[in-house]
């Protein structure tokens, strides 16, 4: 699934970000849950990877983020965001070289 979109259950609507068997407030079968795409974020805390493995970027800044109930982790442009900067996914990167699969990172929002 593409990193700027969350898992929505089909029967309560709770969203989350990462695979499950089941919705995590009702219990319902993931399998026929939907998607939605994220918005604008927070985010909580940054970090950044210096050693990373031979394909991927380094330093690599990831963050973790919160869009409304859904938490996260993903990567980051850059290493500038901050703790309670708001952000949103955008563009196409690769996480590894060689790689064709590209997803979005995320960037500050300037007018949340
Ligand atoms: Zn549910």
């Amino acid at each position: 699934m593409p990193a700027d979109r969350a898992f929505a259950c089909d029967d309560c609507g709770h969203r989350w970000y990462y695979d499950r068997r089941r919705c995590p407030a009702c219990g319902h079968g993931a399998e026929s849950a939907g998607t939605v795409p994220l918005e604008t974020g927070e985010v909580v805390a940054m970090t950044t990877v210096e050693t990373t493995p031979p394909d991927v970027r380094a330093p690599n800044h990831l963050a973790l983020a919160r869009f409304d109930d859904v938490r996260l982790v993903a990567q980051a442009v850059d290493g500038d965001l901050a703790p309670g900067d708001a952000v949103r996914f955008e563009g196409s990167h690769r996480l590894r070289e060689g790689r064709d699969r590209t997803d979005p990172r995320l960037v500050a929002v300037d007018d949340p």
